[in-house]
């Protein structure tokens, strides 16, 4: 007996970890910082560790009043409904419930590339397809409304992430509206806000209830999580922000106890945590400004917690600075073999970050100046 036929379907590849690097490498893991997978570098928010431990003595219980008290105080964040507020296991969760609510079979997902995996991997599961549209790298991968439409031919759900991952790039709530507008009204456009905390720009929550001079409308989404700004990527909890008319299908298609006990108490501590957000923001912002400043190399400007870096050959340059210690994401699997992403971290994993990228760009750019004596040592394993 098989599984069916996942020959389409490829295995999400995750930024790597300090435990797995060190391990393969022979290495202490005290030795390495970790900017691959846009995790917060201040932790998770303190009064959601104090929850988690609170909560963990009624783990046995199924989560029922903490995923109600979640969703309310999402609801009311948001000046939203209850019942728009989909909580998921991550905003990977999410994306699946919309997939389920939206995709009959052989109906199609429009996703950018490059772009976030999960979208296509989710349409498939759910027995849909994939097709793409294109960022150019020649437009600094900039998004609006005719990028998208160019490439729409019907498609059930199209994907917008903004800011996006992993060029940092944004597209107005103007260009969402207008390509809502030129899109059919069965397409549910899909604004994927990961990492809008980190941007200085309206929700597209504004669209779905018709404000800030926007009228209000039934066909896009919303999608935000937990694991970015406020620091809780390993309890996975994310959510989708539905339209109104629509939003009953959550309790048709969720997971019986979308998110966990602890998962949904860390949440509600973490939204009333605004200084743990507020001083995360900031980190992120100065280490951009500097990432874009110092390093010798493109950087795209990002409004991520991140950015992405054009050094020529992805994979060598990622493997040369996670040898020195710096663990980055190679783009090739999101489809920028030239380029890398790196998190944006503390001060001092910064400065670490700029000084090993350009450490090794120079050393790549000059292989001839690099005496025997120099190319000897850096093959010896710091130890
Ligand atoms: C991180 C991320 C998500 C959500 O991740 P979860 O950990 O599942 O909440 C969604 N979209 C993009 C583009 C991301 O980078």
């Amino acid at each position: 007996m098989k599984p069916r036929d996942l020959s389409d379907h490829v295995a999400y590849e995750a930024g790597r970890g300090i435990e797995e690097v060190a391990r393969e490498l022979g290495r202490d893991p005290s030795e390495f910082v970790k900017l691959a997978s846009n995790e917060n570098p201040h932790g998770p928010s303190p009064a959601a560790a104090v929850a988690i431990r609170e909560a963990a003595s009624s783990a046995s219980s199924y989560p029922k009043a903490a995923h109600a008290d979640l969703t309310a105080a999402l609801a009311d964040r948001w000046g939203v409904d209850e019942e728009q507020i989909w909580l998921a296991n991550g905003g990977d969760g999410a994306i699946d419930y919309l997939s389920r609510a939206t995709l009959e079979p052989g109906e199609t997902a429009l996703v950018p590339t490059p772009g976030f995996a999960y979208y296509g991997m989710s349409s498939r599961f759910h027995h849909g397809g994939v097709r793409e549209y294109a960022l150019e790298r020649e437009d600094d991968f900039a998004q609006t409304a005719e990028t998208v439409r160019s490439a729409y031919d019907g498609d059930r759900l199209v994907y917008l992430t903004s800011p996006h991952n992993p060029t940092g790039s944004t597209i107005p709530l103007e260009e969402i509206a207008a390509l809502a507008d030129a899109t059919d009204d069965e397409t549910l456009l899909v604004v994927d806000e990961a990492y809008g905390e980190f941007a200085d720009r309206d929700s597209a929550v504004s669209l779905l209830e018709g404000r800030n001079g926007f009228d209000s409308r039934d066909d896009v989404a919303v999608l935000r999580t937990f694991s970015k700004a406020y620091g809780l990527a390993g309890v996975r909890l994310g959510y989708a922000v539905a339209p109104e008319e629509w939003a009953d299908a959550y309790a048709r298609v969720n997971t019986p106890f979308a998110a966990s006990e602890l998962a949904c108490r860390a949440g509600l501590a973490a939204i009333e945590d605004d200084e743990h957000v507020e001083r995360t923001v900031e980190t992120v912002r100065e280490s951009r400004a500097s990432m874009c400043e110092e390093i010798d190399a493109h950087v795209w400007d990002s409004e991520g917690n991140f950015v992405l870096v054009d050094v020529g050959d992805a994979t060598a340059v990622a493997e040369e600075m996670q040898e020195r210690g710096v663990i980055v994401r190679d783009c090739t699997s999101f489809g920028l073999p030239g380029c890398v992403r790196i998190t944006c971290g503390t001060e001092a994993e910064t400065e670490r970050a700029v000084e090993t990228i350009n450490d090794v760009l120079a050393d790549r750019d000059e292989p001839a100046a690099v005496d025997a004596d120099e190319s000897a040592d850096t093959e010896v394993p710091d130890t």
